[in-house]
């Protein structure tokens, strides 16, 4: 995947030739369109970037419309979810959000029309029998024996089902197009369907709801979208909008299709990550696993670096699937300008530096940033017990590892280079007590005679240290590509990685971070960055790691 930025893609390429031959007169209107039946997640947020992104640059409006024509999957939750990530995103509808539900009034006037100028009609066949009637891609469809009723007939059935007088599928309104045509799309879709269900906004004032194919191009149509954008898979819905619109004589928007967003080691669909919230595999919508907008901002990604991914992601008409490590990459980038570094040992072991006073403390300078001076330093506290990683003490070291062992000095970060000189081991054989001797003539991490150590540790001083609980997120499928199981009948969810979440319950980490808030971006050194998470069941502060340093699946990657 090549992340350059291309100057300028097709889709902004036909805004641009649109507003050089004044074919909108200069105006640019766009939507976001979802439907409030779950939360947001990566691949609205290129739509949302690409919509709203296309009006700010071309001088134009961009609304927020809920796709609401389906009353049992829509709620009220969704829609503020929606908002609330839009807005979070950096996006702004100002006075523009609409519902398709505004609309039903309107769209059942048409549909009415469209009955009298004989281009709908009510069809009595059980749902079954409409399917079959379809046809398939290689042969026609057959006429609905309900295919010439009279208007009058026609207009009396609609306006007893929307009365209330028929049960559930008892009819449904179709458009009168061609049974032989060869969008299958054409063959006299469905308009409307009887559905005595509540309805997020509008209660029971329905008990009939236009289908999705005959509100969104209309609904686009009232809002005198320009550009109306959406996935490449609604390419064959576009003759059918049209449609509706020519036969309404109704101002008609220019669709234009691009390629969805799809991420290795990740499922996309709405459908498939509620199915993980409900059967429990995650904890919830915003589980910092979940690569819903609400979970990415948990897990501590920023919206800046969720739009320079979009951005850079690009519109094409192929869909592909982006490496997962590409969207971290930004988001790495975003947080080494940004984060400030802190010390924190997350597999502590002690050690001991045997010429230090049992009583003394040193304050230590630690710079904050070092790519940001304005970030300033802050003061660390060295005392004779630390703490110090586990993996990096080996009693008796292999090729290669220069890190802390026996006779070995290495420099702990800003502090001292310590030498260790012995260790304890308790009754299994576990190493449990490192102990060393400081060179106080190395304050600051430096040696005046100018000897070298290969390796630089973090540490923090046991007697300072603050507790916390980390959570080690990875990704949440093992599997590259979730969607494509290796045996026809293996169920998705079995590519579910176990090792997705680990959890450190007693982290070791320097004062400063007692005093961490949510929405702190923070580089733990050498470990990686990491959020304070607004989890307030624990009395503990909770840490979420957002990303690595280095991507550690692409290391594994070119190992095979
Ligand atoms: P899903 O298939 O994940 O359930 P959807 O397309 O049904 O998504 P909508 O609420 O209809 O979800 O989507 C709102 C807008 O976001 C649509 O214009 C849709 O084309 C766009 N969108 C949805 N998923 C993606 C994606 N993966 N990449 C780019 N745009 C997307
Ligand atoms: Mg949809």
């Amino acid at each position: 995947m090549n992340e350059t930025v291309p100057h300028r893609d097709f889709v902004r390429q036909i805004v641009e030739d649109d507003l050089g031959s004044g074919k909108w007169k200069g105006k640019v209107q766009t939507r976001f369109p979802p439907e409030p039946n779950g939360y947001l997640h990566i691949g609205h947020a290129k739509s949302i970037c690409l919509n709203f992104g296309i009006a700010q640059e071309y001088n134009g409006l961009c609304n927020l419309r809920f796709d609401d024509t389906n009353p049992e999957k829509e709620d009220t939750e969704y829609v503020d979810s929606i908002r609330e990530d839009v807005r979070w995103l950096g996006f702004d509808w100002e006075d523009r959000q609409y519902f398709a539900s505004d609309y039903f009034d309107q769209l059942y006037e048409w549909a009415e029309e469209l009955i009298r100028r004989g281009h709908a009609y009510v069809c009595s066949l059980p749902p079954e029998q409409i399917s079959a009637g379809r046809g398939t891609a290689t042969q026609p469809g057959t006429n609905s024996p309900w295919r010439d009723r009279s208007v009058d007939e026609n207009l009396d059935l609609f306006r007893r089902m929307k009365a209330g007088e028929f049960a559930d599928g008892a009819h449904v309104l179709r458009a009168k197009i061609d049974m032989a045509h060869p969008h299958m799309l054409m063959r006299d879709p469905i308009m409307y369907r009887i559905r005595h269900a509540e309805h997020h906004r509008t209660g029971d004032r329905w008990c009939i709801y236009p289908t999705y194919d005959y509100a969104h191009g209309q609904s686009d149509s009232i809002e005198g979208i320009t550009h109306s954008i959406c996935t490449l898979e609604f390419e064959n819905h576009r003759p059918l909008y049209d449609w509706y619109c020519s036969a309404l004589g109704i101002h008609h928007p220019q669709q234009i299709e691009f390629n969805r967003l799809n991420l290795t080691y990740t499922v996309m669909s709405k459908r498939r990550l509620l199915e993980l919230v409900q059967a429990g595999h995650v904890n919830g919508w915003d589980d910092p696993r979940m690569p819903s907008i609400c979970g990415l901002r948990r897990r501590g990604y920023t919206p800046e670096a969720i739009r320079a991914f979009c951005r850079a992601a690009g519109v094409t008409k192929n869909n592909a699937t982006i490496d997962i490590g590409v969207l971290e990459n930004h988001l790495r980038e975003d947080l080494n300008r940004r984060a400030e570094r802190r010390m924190a040992v997350l597999d502590p072991i002690r050690v001991v530096i045997t010429n230090y006073p049992e009583d003394q403390t040193d304050e230590l300078e630690a710079i904050n940033n070092p790519e940001d001076p304005s970030a300033g330093s802050r003061m660390v506290p060295f005392s004779r017990e630390l703490w110090i990683e586990r993996e990096d003490f080996h009693e008796d070291p292999p090729k290669k590892f220069f890190r802390l062992a026996p006779g070995r000095e290495v420099r702990l970060r800003w502090a001292y280079f310590i030498t260790c000189h012995d260790f304890v081991r308790d009754e299994a054989g576990n190493v449990t007590e490192i102990h060393c001797t400081y060179d106080p003539a190395t304050r600051g991490g430096d040696a005046p005679d100018g000897r070298k150590v290969k390796a630089t540790l973090h540490w923090v001083s046991a007697r300072h240290a603050v507790n916390a609980e980390v959570r080690l997120y990875d990704h949440l499928f093992f599997r590259e590509h979730p969607d494509q199981v290796e045996e026809p009948d293996q169920d998705w969810k079995s590519g579910l990685n176990p090792d997705s979440l680990k959890v450190v319950s007693q982290a070791q980490l320097e004062p400063a971070l007692g005093t961490a808030r949510q929405g702190d971006l923070i580089q733990f050194e050498r470990l990686g960055y990491f959020c304070v998470d607004p989890d307030s069941s624990t009395q503990q502060l909770v840490f979420n790691r957002t990303v690595t340093l280095k991507d550690q699946w692409a290391k594994a990657r070119t190992k095979d």
